[in-house]
């Protein structure tokens, strides 16, 4: 079901026209063997590639579509720090010290970002600073209460503004207050992954499209099998994100109840006027509320206005999406009504249970990294070294996260969406007030 549903919303993103993809890796079609099998070609596959094979591991991407056909090539390209869940249940499950940790990984991870820019020479519009935005007294409160928090207890400073002062930050009358930190940012995440896959095929990686896994067999060898062909390898990455077991109910289904596949959609408008741009976010920072259904935007490096937000938790893409998003980008930027939506498209995010990330094994040689809830174009390079240093021997940092416990949704395979329509429901009247 989420594979067809994927299809609808696999209309031309805006990233997909900016860039000129090369041909397709051919599929795999024989029996090949490598130290790493990494079911997965988006960031956090490639990323886990790259440091393994700058490690010294052998290592083959098995990729269903194209890499980066997934959430890393169609996603706000937002680098943000932290995580979704917010720091309390990683503070409630590991403790203050183990919390802040997890904390200066995410750090890690923006660094990791600018540190590949650098040593691959990635051209991806990268560009720092974040402006948090509330819509509301009461939520202006809660942005406020986040920001002073982050700035006690992890050092994290940002500038906040509230009333008249919000409009210095941001040019829409829909926000009341704002925070600016200039460690987040944005940067085009179709660029950067197709030169993460790049980096990876020039440091030996050897990258099969169009191979979906669709059995993972276990054991001292682990063995991927493919339609046409099969991988032996020592060690596996699970980095499949929502469909991994679409694809092979068999590759990790002990895994996939913990995980909800949620659309997020987005619209990208015609090029503005430069100076409009300067307008409404004169930092060209990227932006998001603090709503639990979130719009996010930002600017693109050709000026238009990229803009994310709805949900929907029945894996089918809403009808007259194209209409419904540029509305509600219109009650944020009222000057953008008559400017022409040129793109629209849509992908899932994989939310666990409390927002946090999931990491962990299966057995002593199958690693999965999922969960990432929507704070993934960050949290997934680091996904991928830390997976890198365990399959090395240096399972610490990795043990970390593993060490989170996640439950599955209520209701199983059934009932699990609708239960999370009732609890969306619920928050998306209290985003109301
Ligand atoms: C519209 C949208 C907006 C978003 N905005 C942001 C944002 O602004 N900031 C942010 O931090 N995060 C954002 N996210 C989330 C972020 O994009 C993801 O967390 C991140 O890209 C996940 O990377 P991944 O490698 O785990 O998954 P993916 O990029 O989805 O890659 C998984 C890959 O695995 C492949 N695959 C699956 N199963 C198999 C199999 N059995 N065999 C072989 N291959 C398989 C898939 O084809 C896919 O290419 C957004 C997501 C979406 C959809």
């Amino acid at each position: 079901m989420l594979l067809d549903s994927d299809t609808q919303l696999n209309q031309k993103s805006y990233y997909e026209a900016s860039v000129v993809r090369q041909a397709p890796e051919l599929p795999l079609q024989c029996a090949v063997s490598a130290d790493v099998v990494v079911v997965g070609g988006g960031f956090a596959g490639l990323s886990a590639a790259i440091e393994l094979a700058q490690k010294g591991f052998s290592v083959v991407v098995l990729e269903a579509d194209r890499v980066c056909s997934g959430a890393s090539g169609r996603n706000g390209g937002q680098v943000i720090v932290g995580f979704s869940s917010g720091q309390t249940p990683i503070e409630q499950q590991l403790g203050a010290g183990q919390a802040r940790l997890a904390w200066d990984m995410t750090i890690e991870s923006i660094a990791l970002i600018d540190q590949r820019i650098a040593e691959f020479g990635i051209d991806c519009d990268r560009v720092a600073g974040y402006l948090h935005v509330a819509d509301s007294a009461r939520k202006a409160r809660l942005l406020e209460t986040d920001m002073k928090t982050l700035q006690r207890d992890y050092g994290f400073a940002s500038e906040f503004v509230s009333g008249d002062n919000t409009q210095r930050l941001i040019g829409s009358k829909r926000y009341c207050a704002a925070a600016f930190e200039p460690v987040s940012g944005h940067l085009h995440p179709l660029k950067y992954g197709l030169a993460l896959a790049d980096a990876a095929r020039n440091l030996g990686v050897r990258i099969f499209e169009h191979s979906a896994v669709r059995d993972m067999q276990r054991g001292a060898t682990l063995r991927a099998s493919t339609d046409a062909g099969v991988v032996s390898a020592r060690f596996g990455v699970l980095a499949g994100n929502c469909t991994l077991c679409e694809y092979g109910p068999r590759v990790a289904p002990e895994i996939t109840p913990r995980i909800m596949p949620v659309g997020t959609y987005m619209v990208a408008t015609a090029p503005l006027d430069p100076a409009l741009c300067r307008r409404l976010i004169p930092s060209n920072a990227s932006a998001c509320d603090n709503n639990f259904i979130l719009d996010y935007f930002r600017f693109s490096a050709d000026h238009r206005m990229l803009f994310g937000g709805g949900v929907s938790y029945s894996t089918m893409t809403p009808r007259r999406l194209a209409q419904t998003m540029g509305a509600r980008m219109c009650q944020v930027f009222p000057e953008l009504k008559q400017v022409p939506v040129d793109y629209v498209w849509g992908g899932f995010v994989d939310i666990s249970m409390n927002r946090a990330p999931d990491f962990g094994r299966l057995g002593q040689n199958l690693y999965y990294l999922q969960g990432f809830s929507g704070h993934g174009v960050a949290l997934t390079g680091l996904a991928g070294r830390l997976v890198a240093q365990a399959i090395e021997g240096q399972a610490g940092r990795f043990d970390l996260f593993a060490r989170l416990q996640h439950r599955p949704f209520p209701g199983g395979a059934l009932f699990r969406t609708p239960s999370l329509v009732l609890g969306t429901l619920y928050h998306r009247l209290r985003d109301a007030l």
